[in-house]
């Protein structure tokens, strides 16, 4: 459920025209609302407000520091993955209590940072990693809190890039190995063993693997109470799917539903990490058709491109894509939505039924709130696309458009 509507054949964000915030924000644009992001945080609230749950919103997949004081001031922590993240979440003020810090390749810089602020959670990818963080922890005099991250050996129907949780992936610990590393970091000392946590990828739309991967950490769990380590926290990462297209992702209710049985059993407390599901159908691209061209197939050029929307290119990704205005007498026809990109991948959508459009007119694509604006680059040194949220009736830039000169 989302606040992007047509009211009389233009499409609104809640109450305002995207044609009005291009006109004054210029396009490529892209535009949340706050209605839809505050409802998303609110339903996944809810379905765990029985249980003792802290919710890191995965600051990758957005991070504008706008949003992500809407999130804070929600109540939501960070699920951080480099020093510039750990560094945003203090800026924005969350309580380190509610931070964790997730990653395979973890600087000394990055650790030291971590154990500095006294983050809740580091979630340790490696036993060769736990031997860095425990060093790092004797140098500073500190005692910092860390989960394993184990791969649960889980196949996930997503896109091979998101997903995470597969034999041969690079992340986390191998079930077969979770055991010795929990065992050494009970030796060492230096770190105290609070949790547990995996993250098996992303956009995972059926409730079955992470039942599965629940069933496989529960064992394990029991392991480790019969050697008296016990965890305070699980952490079950992120990957909750939305709908891109046709996707029926299970419901935040049912997840909670068949997830909070096991959580319980494994650990008082849980930690989750979810970001596309909250974040994803809050923003849209807003694009201007610059021409059209028409050659042994239908071109639809827009002035955004892979640069400022890696998805498609990169995961063969689905778009919704939507005309402002809609023109009921046009008639309909074939069109490829490609970007400016000297490169033949820029594509945004294949294949898509629209109304006949010209230039100077202006296209919404759906679901771009998530992995969107954050994964933009200066490819073809393009300055990056302004950002702006919508509340109601009101409208402001969250982030201004890059200057050119920034990038020269
Ligand atoms: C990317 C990531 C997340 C968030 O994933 P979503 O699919 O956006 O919910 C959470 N935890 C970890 C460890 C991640 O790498």
């Amino acid at each position: 459920m989302d606040y992007f509507q047509y009211k009389k054949n233009e499409l609104f964000v809640e109450n305002v025209s995207l044609t009005e915030i291009a006109k004054k924000f210029k396009t490529p644009l892209y535009i949340y609302s706050k209605a839809t992001l505050v409802r998303h945080i609110n339903a996944i609230k809810s379905v765990f407000k029985n249980t003792k749950t802290t919710i890191c919103f995965a600051y990758k997949s957005n991070s504008n520091k706008h949003l992500l004081t809407i999130l804070k001031e929600k109540g939501l922590g960070a699920d951080c993955v480099s020093l510039g993240e750990l560094l945003l979440a203090r800026k924005v003020g969350v309580n380190p209590r509610k931070i964790v810090f997730n990653g395979n390749g973890k600087t000394d810089e990055e650790i030291k940072l971590a154990i500095k602020m006294n983050i809740k959670l580091i979630n340790v990818d490696s036993i060769e990693e736990l031997l860095n963080v425990s060093r790092i922890a004797k140098s500073l005099g500190r005692n910092p809190e860390i989960a394993f991250r184990l791969n649960p050996e889980i196949k996930v129907s997503t896109h091979p890039h998101i997903a995470t949780g597969l034999k041969n992936s690079k992340f986390g610990i191998p079930l077969k190995h979770a055991l010795d590393a929990y065992n050494l970091a009970k030796k060492l000392k230096t770190v105290r063993i609070s949790g547990i946590h995996f993250h098996i990828g992303s956009q995972i739309t059926e409730i079955s693997p992470f039942v599965e991967a629940l069933k496989k950490i529960l064992l394990f769990s029991r392991k480790l109470k019969k050697q008296k380590i016990l965890l305070k926290y699980v952490n079950i990462g992120g990957g909750l799917g939305v709908r891109y297209k046709e996707e029926v992702p299970v419901t935040l209710k049912e997840y909670a539903k068949k997830t909070i049985p096991y959580l319980k059993k494994i650990a008082p407390e849980t930690i989750l990490e979810p970001g596309r599901v909250l974040i994803a159908n809050t923003g849209i691209l807003l694009a201007k058709v610059i021409l059209v061209k028409r050659t042994s197939k239908n071109f639809i050029v827009v002035d955004a491109g892979m640069n400022d929307l890696l998805r498609p290119s990169m995961y063969d990704a689905y778009h919704e894509i939507l005309p402002v205005r809609i023109f009921p007498e046009r008639k309909r026809e074939n069109f490829d939505i490609v970007g400016p990109i000297c490169e033949s991948g820029d594509v945004l959508a294949k294949k898509r039924k629209l109304q006949t459009i010209y230039s100077g007119e202006l296209l919404a694509i759906k679901g771009a709130g998530a992995y969107g604006y954050a994964m933009s680059s200066n490819y073809n040194l393009r300055p990056k696309p302004a950002e702006v949220l919508v509340d109601g009736e009101k409208f402001y830039e969250i982030r201004p458009r890059q200057r050119i000169e920034e990038i020269l």
